[in-house]
């Protein structure tokens, strides 16, 4: 299919984009883009967004979505190919993507999880999984300092961050926080509540800015539930899919949880859409009355063929073990890009797959150094719950030229802004 980019005269120029952001969607929102550069972006392709003006962006951000890069073929084939046919379900007969899409996904995902419900976004697949544990009577919801698991307000309980979750107390009722990586700590929550608890962990945190747990932390975590009668429920809507380098998070210590949230990557980069992945036992009161827990646009065909799509792009194009070495290669060059440039005032950079991070010893450098990126041509992101953190999650398409304008661009960026927090940064 030919895609005609719109053309500029149906686009509002970029000032008056500026008011009506200010005067239709919000006043903060405007700022924000205006302290990214003001760039307006328009269409995009692969690793790459393009803005009004022709400038184009290697895409390193997106807050985890684009592991096949954008409008993958895979994707816009099926997407494509519904839009033309039946894009939303009457959701009184029987529809054919739902059902594909759900067996394609439970094709991928570890054994024993084999009934999916689907939903539009990352929040509204944790929400699903908080009610899917109440009726299983774990009312108790036990989650990790730092952990990101959305904003709607069962979601909100669960985020780490009472920045995010003050302006809206009160909150879900029995929830605890504890230490990410620290088993002991959980093993003296769940002691308190056997039978009733329900454990939701990353398997890597990701807007805690890429925290890596101690090797084993996984096995303890699911280990620590059985003994304890608790769900395991695995939020690897940001980490899933191959962004880490394995297909699930979860695959690095053969943990099977009792429920599995997906999102992000499952869009393919062009439909929301998010599920909930579980085992039979886990899922029994949706299997009895699919009126329980309903959404118009869940399991709707467009963003069924999205998700098909998604998970083909993935498997055909053996996009896992390309996050896997592409993520070893970035890590490596990009240590020795920026701990060049900002010598100890750099704490750490780690990663797993294509999800990395960067973080600083200080705040500021992580703002920055996102800004000058941009600048110099590449999208990254911050993250949500540290501001120390700087991260990147290319995309699995990066092929060595977008490699090379990327360590360019990072080496660029790095030797400007090192200036500002190490008077004798010389670089590499
Ligand atoms: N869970 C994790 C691990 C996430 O990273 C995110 C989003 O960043 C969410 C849940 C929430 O997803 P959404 O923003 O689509 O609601």
């Amino acid at each position: 299919m030919t895609i005609t980019p719109l053309a500029p005269d149906v686009l509002p120029d970029r000032h008056e984009l500026g008011r009506l952001y200010r005067s239709r969607l919000s006043k903060g929102r405007a700022t924000l883009g205006e302290m990214f550069g003001g760039h307006v972006e328009v269409a995009s392709e692969g690793a790459w967004v393009t803005t009004s003006n022709g400038r184009r962006f290697l895409n390193c951000g997106g807050y985890g979505v684009f592991l096949t890069g954008a409008r993958h073929p895979a994707v816009i084939r099926r997407v494509a190919e519904q839009l033309h046919t039946h894009p939303v379900a009457t959701r009184i007969f029987l529809e054919p993507q739902a059902a594909l899409a759900a067996d394609a996904l439970v094709s991928v995902v570890p054994e024993g999880l084999s009934r999916v419900h689907f939903a539009g976004s990352g929040a509204e697949a944790v929400e699903t999984a908080i009610k899917l544990a109440r009726t299983r009577g774990r009312t108790r919801l036990v989650a990790t300092h730092g952990g990101y698991h959305g904003k709607t307000m069962g979601a909100l309980t669960l985020t780490g961050k009472s920045l995010f979750q003050d302006p809206f107390r009160p909150l879900l009722p029995d929830t605890t926080h504890v230490p990410y990586g620290d088993a002991e700590a959980l093993r003296d929550v769940l002691a308190r509540i056997p039978g009733e608890g329900c454990v939701f962990v990353e398997p890597v945190q990701g807007e805690a800015g890429v925290v890596i747990p101690p090797a084993g932390y996984l096995t303890q975590v699911a280990a620590l539930c059985a003994e304890f009668g608790a769900l395991l429920v695995l939020d690897e809507i940001q980490t899933g899919l191959g962004r880490l380098g394995t297909w699930w998070g979860a695959d690095a210590e053969g943990v099977v949880p009792d429920i599995l949230l997906v999102g992000k990557g499952l869009s393919g980069g062009v439909v929301p859409v998010s599920a909930v992945v579980a085992t039979p036992a886990a899922f029994k009161a949706f299997d009895q009355d699919p009126y329980l827990h309903t959404s118009t646009f869940s399991g709707v065909p467009l963003a069924m063929a999205a998700a098909r799509g998604a998970i083909e792009a993935i498997k055909d194009n053996d996009l896992v073990t390309r996050s896997r070495t592409l993520g070893e290669e970035i890590l490596t060059r990009l240590r020795t890009i920026v701990v060049g440039h900002f010598g100890e005032v750099v704490r750490e950079v780690r990663g797993r797959g294509l999800m990395l991070g960067i973080e600083f010893a200080e705040p500021g450098p992580a703002g920055d150094l996102l800004i000058e990126l941009i600048q110099q041509g590449v999208i990254a992101n911050h993250s949500l719950n540290s501001h120390l953190v700087l991260r990147l999650t290319p995309p699995a398409v990066l092929d060595s030229t977008d490699l090379e304008f990327l360590y360019e661009a990072m080496d660029r960026a790095c030797r400007t802004q090192a200036a500002r927090y190490t008077p004798t940064s010389g670089g590499v």
